[in-house]
This record gives structure tokens, sequence and C-alpha cells, in this order.
């Protein structure tokens, strides 16, 4: 039997690990510094949680989700993103009473059925940020700023779109111009999109679909539709943007796949990843909270691709020191004392290994360099006989006699992890 992964899920492999958990922990630093917390929700949840926060007629909902029975007939959902679920936890758990402003984050997987390519997964991971109780056009600029720094610190580059989606004022009126001018060139617009101009004709104008591209070229923009409010508000981010130095395009065409966005909406993109090029995207979803059962507090958060930020950053990490002090043994006394002297030396900090199976020297010696050791303590049983092993500096190839207690490796350790300090130094 040879049973494979399923499609369009990724093992992450030990050569692989040490970039995301850069990634991860660059993200939990600068969340720190914005004043974010952590939260952690479950991936699985009642499947009305998505339907009715990102929306029916949106791609997640419509084609994307991995929703399924469970052996009580009861409908759940893989999590395709993480705003519902936190702003599931916030209401359940009424987080609201804690401070007027939350700022919380989250790390995890999550799942959409789509068509695997570079960049684009089954099971994928996010790093996601949600801000409740907010509603000041200068937070949005915060929240975009915070994952602008996550970019920056990684060496990412990438430019920032930002657009604004109006609200429930002046979207409608909006909402039926674009209707409008899409319906004089329905025949010219992609399936999807003719679909779309009756269900959700905003998300027409970000189709990616050359001849639907086409047609929008002379699409109204949403920017000269604004209410004075979303206008204003707009012009504030913009400002606060601006204070922060932080450069961003105005994109009008943008429209973010998921239905809770109102204001402001942003993207994060880069031209090195093909057709899959937004890395982040985040948005206000005002209103959202109250939809599912909280407090009408405002919201904004974001999204960011773990798997398209290890695509960006790949091959910058150098391959860490796996290994400070490899024990070679030979002989079974000597076998028997280095097992105990390499779990003492592991407990006072150190990276140790050591052979297993009972190789020869050159065999032992081969394994040190491959776990690039920084040195390699020998111990025979003739050693043994005379008080001393044998400490031999890898990187210079120098080696010279260590005295050691072998009746004792706790003392014996110390002398090693003393010597190696003193080492170290010199
Ligand atoms: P796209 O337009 O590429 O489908 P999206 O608008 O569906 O992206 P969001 O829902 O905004 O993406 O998710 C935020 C981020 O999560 C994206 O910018 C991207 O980096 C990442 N992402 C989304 N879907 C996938 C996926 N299937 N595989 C890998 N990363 C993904
Ligand atoms: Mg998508």
């Amino acid at each position: 039997m040879n049973v494979k992964a399923l499609k369009g899920f990724k093992d992450i492999l030990p050569d692989e690990t040490p970039v995301w958990r850069r990634i991860e922990a660059v993200a939990r630093e600068v969340f720190a510094r914005f004043g974010f917390e952590e939260i952690r929700v479950p991936v699985v949840e009642k499947t009305e949680l998505f339907v009715r926060s990102i929306g029916e007629a949106t791609d997640i909902v419509e084609k994307e989700m991995y929703t399924f029975a469970d052996r009580n007939g009861v409908s759940v959902t893989l999590r395709p993103e993480g705003t519902a679920p936190v702003l599931r936890a916030f209401v359940e758990h009424g987080l609201h009473v804690r401070k007027p402003v939350q700022r919380l984050y989250t790390i995890g997987p999550m799942f959409r059925y789509e068509r695997p390519q570079k960049g684009r997964l089954r099971q994928f991971h996010q790093v996601s940020a949600e801000v409740l109780g907010g509603a000041a056009p200068f937070l949005d600029a915060e929240v975009m700023a915070a994952a602008w720094s996550i970019l920056e610190e990684l060496g990412v580059d990438v430019s920032l779109e930002i657009n604004s989606l109006g609200c429930a004022a002046c979207r409608p009126a909006f909402r039926q111009e674009l209707v409008a001018f899409l319906q004089q060139r329905l025949a010219a617009l992609c399936p999807d999109c003719q679909r779309r101009t009756a269900t959700n004709p905003l998300r027409v104008l970000d189709c990616k679909n050359e001849a639907c591209r086409r047609q929008l070229a002379g699409a109204p923009s949403i920017l000269d539709a604004l209410c004075s409010g979303c206008r204003s508000h707009f012009h504030a981010v913009r400002q606060g943007l601006d204070l922060l130095h932080i450069p961003y395009r105005e994109n009008p065409f943008m429209v973010r796949g998921l239905d809770y966005y109102c204001r402001t909406t942003f993207e994060l993109v880069t031209d090195a990843l093909g057709a899959q090029s937004a890395v982040g995207a985040g948005g206000r979803y005002d209103g959202l909270l109250a939809r599912l059962g909280g407090p009408d507090l405002p919201g904004i958060g974001f999204g960011m691709g773990l798997e398209r930020l290890t695509l960006l950053c790949g091959g910058q990490e150098a391959s860490g020191r796996d290994c400070d002090l490899f024990v070679a043994a030979l002989g079974d006394r000597a076998r028997s004392f280095a097992f105990a002297l390499v779990h003492r030396l592991r407990r006072s900090g150190l990276r140790a290994l050591m052979d297993t199976e009972g190789k020869g020297l050159k065999s032992q010696m081969k394994q040190a360099a491959r776990a690039s050791a920084a040195w390699t303590l020998i111990v025979g049983d003739n050693e043994m006989e005379e008080g001393e092993a044998v400490l031999r500096d890898m990187r210079h190839g120098e080696q010279a006699a260590l005295p050691l207690t072998f009746d004792d490796p706790l003392a014996a350790a110390a002398a090693v992890v003393q010597r190696l300090g003193v080492a170290a130094e010199a």
C-alpha cells in the first residue's frame, strides 16, 4: 500500500520548516509591537457561520468550501478563512468587555477546494489579524502598517493597493450604475461574470479574465460614487498612510471576494508569483459582528498567505547549526557513559548528539560532520582507563585531551560545558 497525500495538501519538510518558523516569528514579533494578542480557534465550524459571514454569492461559499456532514448529520466546514471563527469566538466569550479596542491575531491552516498550482493549495496557511471596536480611519492605516511591517521585516517587496467599497448608504447606487454598465456588455463577459452581474456585480470588477478586463476599461469608479462619510474616511486613511510613509496605489477595481467588507479594502501584491499575485488582503467589516449575533462593533482585519510568503523568502534561510557537540563513543562502556553524558549536556542547553547504532569511529565522525557539529568528543574504553577524552574542534581541525570523571556524567557534563564555554570565548 502506498498512500499519498491528498491533492493540494502539502507536507512541509524539515528543510522548509526554518523559513516557516522565521516568518511566524517575525509575524508574532510585529503583532506584539502593534498591541495584538494571539487567539487560537478551531479549524472546523458549523457551515452556517461561513455562509452567513462570507456571503452566499462568493467564490468561497459557492465552490471552495470543504463542507461535509459529521456523524450526526450536522453540516460542518473546514475553515476557509480566519475572520468568521475569530468573530464567532469573540461573540461566544463576550470578549468585548475586556477592552474597547481589541487586536487579535491567529496563525494556522485554512482550507479551500481550489485548483492546486504554485502558491495555491487546498490546505494553506494564513496569519490573520482582526481589530474589533475601532472605527477611526487611522486604525485602517495602522492595520495596513502592521501587515506592511511584517513584509518589510521579512525583506519581501510588495506593493499596497487600496480602495473603498463604500457603505450601505452609497454602495447600492453605485451597484445600480455598475449593473447598467455591465448589462450593455453582458454578451462579451465570461459566463461567471454574466452570472455575477445579477448576483454580485462588484465582483466582476476584479475578474481575472482578459476579455472581461477589456470590457471594464470605461467602467464607473466606486471612488467617484462614495458618500461624504466614506469619502472623508478614505481621505483620512490615505493621510494616515502618508504620515507613516507607507506607499500605496489606489485601485478602484479591487473588490475583495468576501461580501462582508465595507469602506477600506486593501491588498498586498507582488508580480513575482505569476497569477497568485496577492500575498495578503483585508479590509473593514463594520456590521459583521452584529450580523453574527454580537454587539454592533466595527472591525477591520487582514489575512496573509504563508505559502506565498515562503516562496518570496525562499532560499534566504541559512541552514542553522544542528549540533553543538557530537559524542563519538567506541566500546560498550564508553557508549553507556556517552548515553548519560549526552542527556546531561542537553539538559544544560547544548545541542548534543551521538551515534545510537554502534558504528565505527570513521562513520561517527562522518555523522558529526553531517550534523555540522562544532565539536566532537571522542570517548573510547581506552581513553576512559586514562581518565580523559579527546575534544576535537571541528571548525579548525584541532584536538586536545580533556580530563573527565567518567563515573559521574553530571560532573563530566559540567566540565565539557565549561571547556566549550572557555573555548567559545577564546
Ligand atoms: P486569490 O485572489 O489569490 O484567490 P483570495 O482573494 O481568495 O486570493 P484571501 O481570501 O484574501 O485570498 O486570503 C488572503 C491571502 O491568503 C491571499 O492573499 C493569499 O496569500 C492567501 N491564499 C488565499 N487562498 C489561497 C490558497 N488557495 N493557497 C495559498 N494561499 C492562499
Ligand atoms: Mg481565492
